[in-house]
């Protein structure tokens, strides 16, 4: 995939409508009250707004939330599919459950960034949408609604992303957390408009599309996680790209059986041992340096305040598991990071969300804090654990989408990438 695209910066936007698909995609209150709990994805698009704004574009805002059902038909076979009495399903429930997702509550807090009004359409592609954005003005922003009410949207219909392109004369995509999605809003509007990044999809495509092109080496990626089975392709692509390859996480037990070890109760695919044995081969062919821990930090159950024991890899004892790496493998890793020329980061070493077994996620984090490396962390908990352990600052570039950055990291072709035009 080429990951060289055209950005806002390449594109005239002076006096036009531009259409951004954002990734407003925030958290919010549980209780329906539209309270918006983390505002991070919100600033993260300040900068391409503000900056269209600047250019004297007229921004139409839009986004997903959440996984709205689009029609009350479908919404019917969802709910008796989950077992619920069909006279207790109702078309008002149904629309109370689509307006407990309106981005309205966004609208509003985009206001309060900004600075300036925020006019929120009543739908996607409706006469409210299309009226606000016929009248919209250069300096101003409206936000349609939620993208996913439309039906359309999910299964990248023509038809919706024809009409939303026909309200706007350019498209700047900048929600990388939904770039590995082939939708309406977020691939099919760029059969009808010139389409280009903004900042955020930029940032990604520089870090982690120039790690994987072109890396300053030794390049070294550090994989760990819960499964094999969620980093098959992760593990398979960068043991093409990258000059050592690193195991850590739960993961690292289904190596370590496949080898022959006692895993004792650890997290473990009996399905994926022959492709364990097949990325140690295809490393050793490849001429690429796999490490795998040499220590376990055991626990005795699956719990924080679990008994703990170091044992070396491959003797855990029956009833105990392993859930951290032990410190000769963090000396051993570490070690690797110290003369990296780039480090790509999936997956954590451990089950960090447990003191006892942060360690291991923690003295990686200090040392790509450290090295003089570029540093590129990858996957959702992988950026939850570092940014909890408080090196989010140290770190070149953490990844904005977890699924997307993954599907990045394996290879794949994002339809919300390739879909923009090339520089
Ligand atoms: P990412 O979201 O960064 O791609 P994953 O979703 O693959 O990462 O894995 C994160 C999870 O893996 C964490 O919740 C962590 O607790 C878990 N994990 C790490 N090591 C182990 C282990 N030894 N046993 C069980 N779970 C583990
Ligand atoms: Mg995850």
């Amino acid at each position: 995939m080429n990951y060289n695209k055209k950005t806002v910066m390449d594109v005239d936007v002076a006096g036009k409508k531009v259409l951004l698909r954002c990734d407003f995609n925030v958290p919010m209150a549980k209780d329906g009250s539209g309270v918006i709990t983390d505002d991070k994805r919100i600033r993260a698009a300040l900068p391409t707004i503000e900056y269209l704004l600047g250019q004297g574009a007229a921004v139409i805002a839009c986004s997903h939330m959440g996984k709205p059902v689009a029609t009350f038909d479908s919404y019917v076979k969802k709910q008796t599919e989950k077992g619920k009495d069909p006279a207790t399903i109702t078309e008002e429930k149904w629309r109370k459950s689509l307006a407990e997702l309106s981005l309205a509550p966004v609208a509003k807090r985009l206001s309060e960034l900004l600075g300036r009004e925020v006019i929120m359409a009543a739908d996607v592609v409706g006469e409210d949408a299309k009226a606000k954005a016929a009248a919209l003005q250069p300096g101003q922003v409206l936000l349609l609604e939620n993208t996913r009410f439309e039906k359309g949207e999910t299964k990248n219909d023509p038809k919706l992303a024809k009409a939303m392109a026909d309200m706007a004369e350019v498209y700047v995509s900048d929600a990388f957390g939904a770039v590995h999605r082939a939708h309406a809003s977020t691939a099919g509007v760029a059969d009808y408009l010139p389409a280009v990044s903004g900042f955020l999809i930029q940032k990604e495509l520089d870090f982690i599309g120039g790690a994987l092109a072109n890396p300053k080496r030794p390049l070294v990626a550090i994989l760990g996680g819960s499964k094999v089975s969620s980093k098959i392709g992760v593990i398979n692509n960068l043991l093409e790209i990258a000059d050592t390859v690193i195991i850590g996480g739960g993961m690292a037990y289904t190596f370590s059986a496949a080898k022959g070890g006692k895993i004792g109760n650890s997290l473990f695919e009996a399905d994926w041992q022959d492709y364990a044995n097949e990325m140690v081969a295809k490393a050793a062919a490849k001429g690429v340096k796999l490490l795998l821990p040499v220590d376990t930090v055991c626990g005795d159950k699956f719990a924080p305040d679990a008994a703990v024991q170091t044992v070396e890899a491959g003797c855990i004892p029956d009833g105990w598991e392993g859930l951290d790496i032990g410190p000769k493998t963090v000396e051993l890793y570490c070690a690797a990071v110290k003369d990296a020329g780039t480090v790509i980061w999936n997956g954590p070493m451990g089950v960090f969300e447990f003191a006892a077994f942060a360690k291991g996620t923690e003295a990686v984090a200090e040392a790509l804090s450290k090295t003089d490396a570029i540093t590129i962390i990858g996957g959702g908990d992988s950026a939850a654990a570092v940014q909890q352990l408080g090196y989010a600052d140290k770190m070149t570039h953490i990844s904005t989408g977890g699924g997307a950055s993954l599907e990045f990291m394996e290879g794949k072709e994002l339809p919300g990438v390739a879909c923009l035009l090339d520089k």
